[in-house]
């Protein structure tokens, strides 16, 4: 049965013409595919009956909306965007002409976007760990999202693969710890290290938490499509394949994005705020942060087979030469090994440089449980490289937009970090917008988020530091000084107790509290030297003591700079911290 109603008023918005179709639950049939695939169906279907719709005059201290699952279900009303508008310069249609809920207060007729949008609150550009985490998470709060992925294939990556224990419990925050079951995730309980041939448990904390909690390790193109079909299995939430090609702005203010689907066909689409989750090659960044981009270096991944690990779930970090080797199982058969070379240029793979820098550089450091193993991944051939990137979060706050995930801030993946800051950062803005009801005043909205970037602070910028700040003392280094304090930090951990405690907690995010990183660093440093000087202080080793002391200040002043040394010790004097949602101001 075809609406007329709605028909008549869409045609009436000039350049827009839209199809809409009403149809009964199960009947859905596309008009025309404007997408290249869709997540979860062919059709882009708005089930208006269930998304609550917006008050005439919005009321900011509502409670947020939930959608009601148990609800009747609806008509489904399938909007396709046949043509859009491509010229932004003609003049709009008067707000009369439009569809009431796509006319913007400027009285432009905003048109429904490529699968046919009519009213969203927000746009999130990728959906990879960020994005599909906080497309469930907005969605679940009841905000009509829309998600645009440029590949909603199941991603094949050497990344995001070991989520901590600090992580998990975000995880559980948001109530999507169902993403690690049925793909044959594994626990992790805590990492061992070694070196010259020595290794050292150390355990997670974990004796405070429920027996579920722990690290898990997996595949992160199976953990991702966990994510995305969960976020696409709430009906507010609009999962499309499409590549974002840049940021609508107008007056300083990101009104949506401009989107290209598969088949080259061109959309716009608009939301009060747009969370840009487009990853660490992030391409959007640019206008909305300061992007300062180190690469350190590179890992090289392969996939061991056919072998147990020394202690079986845990990660398995060798102190290699020139820099660690990490081991860790993503399967109950397979283990991801990550090789960090150095610099931004690896051997080549093509020409078996690769092969052989492997097989003669890095096997005869591989425990020897792991090296048959590692040598017939290697000849297997199924190498895979990736930069090592650390950004420091620098945001340009803008009205109407924010950064999320890796294209907001990255830190060295030696302590597998990343997804934990990420789902950390989701919670801490989850719970800034939940009193909002409505986002569309941008600037206003835009002031009160600063507070994110103080919020997040302890978690995020102690997991960086510590990535930072590890990588730099687990690397080797021709500098007699370095390598003390190397040799210190090993046999620091290896005390036990809490020398292997606090640290270990910091790393997996499940106590991170800058103060703590920054006492254990100089205690490492302050235990170095201590071994240096006794029993027999010469003066040799008096100098290789101060330049211990020195260097290990050069390793992590620098990192704390760069996170904003305010922030990170002293969030509550930064004003922002205070910040109160909007209505409450007013
Ligand atoms: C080698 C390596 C190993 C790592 N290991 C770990 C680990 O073990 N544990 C851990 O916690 N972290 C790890 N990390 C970090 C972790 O992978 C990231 O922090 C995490 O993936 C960030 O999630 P994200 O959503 O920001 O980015 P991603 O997961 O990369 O997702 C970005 C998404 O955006 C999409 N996209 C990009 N551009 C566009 C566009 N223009 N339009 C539409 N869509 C777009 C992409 O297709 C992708 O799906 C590792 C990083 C590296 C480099």
């Amino acid at each position: 049965m075809i609406n007329l109603g709605i028909l008549f008023d869409i045609k009436l918005c000039r350049g827009v013409q839209l199809c809409i179709v009403r149809v009964s639950k199960g009947s859905e049939r596309p008009i025309k595919n404007v997408q290249t695939k869709s997540f979860s169906s062919s059709v882009e279907q708005l089930k208006l009956g269930k998304l609550p719709r917006r008050p005439a005059k919005p009321n900011r201290e509502e409670k947020p909306r939930e959608p009601t699952p148990s609800s009747p279900p609806p008509p489904y009303l399938s909007v396709v965007v046949i043509s859009e508008r491509k010229n932004r310069n003609v003049p709009s249609e008067a707000p009369s002409q439009c569809m009431k809920s796509i006319t913007t207060a400027t009285g432009e007729c905003r048109s429904a976007t490529g699968g046919g949008d009519v009213d969203v609150d927000v746009i999130i550009v990728g959906a990879g760990v960020a994005g599909s985490a906080l497309a469930h998470t907005l969605g679940k709060d009841g905000r009509r999202v829309h998600v645009i992925e440029r590949d909603l294939t199941e991603p094949d990556r050497i990344v995001g693969e070991l989520l901590q224990p600090g992580g998990y419990l975000k995880l559980i925050e948001l109530g999507m710890e169902d993403c690690v079951q049925e793909i044959d995730a594994q626990q992790v309980f805590g990492y061992a290290l070694f070196k010259d041939g020595k290794n050292t448990r150390l355990s997670y904390p974990l004796e405070k938490f429920h027996s579920d909690v722990s690290g898990r390790s997996f595949h992160n193109g199976r953990f991702i499509q966990r994510m995305r079909e969960k976020a696409a299995s709430l009906p507010n939430v609009r999962m499309e394949q499409g590549t974002v090609t840049s940021l609508l702005e107008e007056n300083g203010t990101i009104k949506g994005v401009h989107y290209k689907t598969k088949d080259g066909q061109e959309f716009a689409a608009y939301a009060p705020l747009t969370i840009v989750c487009d990853g660490c090659f992030s391409n959007l960044r640019r206008s909305l942060c300061n992007p300062k981009v180190d690469v350190p270096s590179c890992f090289v991944g392969l996939i061991l087979e056919n072998c147990e690990l020394p202690y079986a779930n845990h990660g398995h970090v060798i102190l290699g030469d020139p820099s660690p080797i990490l081991f860790y199982p993503i399967s109950s058969t397979e283990i991801r090994c990550l090789v960090d070379v150095p610099g931004q240029k690896v051997p080549s793979i093509s020409n078996g440089e690769m092969a052989k820098y492997l097989k003669t550089v890095v096997a005869p450091q591989v425990p020897p449980e792991l090296y048959d193993a590692f040598i017939a991944a290697v000849n297997k051939g199924n190498l895979r490289t990736m930069p090592n990137r650390s950004m420091p979060a620098a945001p340009y706050p803008t009205p109407g937009a924010l950064l999320m995930g890796d294209a907001f801030n990255m830190r060295h993946p030696l302590t597998g970090g990343g997804m934990t800051v990420a789902l950390s950062d989701i919670v801490v803005l989850r719970n800034l917008l939940r009193p909002l009801r409505d986002l569309h005043d941008a600037s206003t909205l835009c002031k009160y988020l600063e507070s994110f970037y103080t919020l997040r602070k302890p978690v995020a910028s102690t997991i960086n530091t510590l990535a930072g700040a590890l990588y730099k003392v687990f690397s080797a280094s021709p500098d007699q000084a370095r390598s003390e304090m190397r040799q210190a930090c090993f046999d620091y951990l290896s005390l036990g107790g809490v020398f292997s405690e606090g640290p270990i907690s910091l790393l997996s995010g499940l106590n991170p509290r800058p103060l703590s990183l920054v006492l254990h660093f100089f205690a490492v440093a302050i235990y170095g030297v201590g071994r240096l000087l006794i029993p027999f202080p010469s003066p040799n080793r008096v100098w290789i003591g101060a330049r211990l002391i020195s260097g290990a200040s050069a390793i992590i002043f620098p990192i704390i700079k760069a996170e904003g040394v305010r922030q990170m010790f002293f969030p509550a004097t930064v004003p922002a911290y205070y910040r109160t949602p909007p209505s409450k101001q007013e």
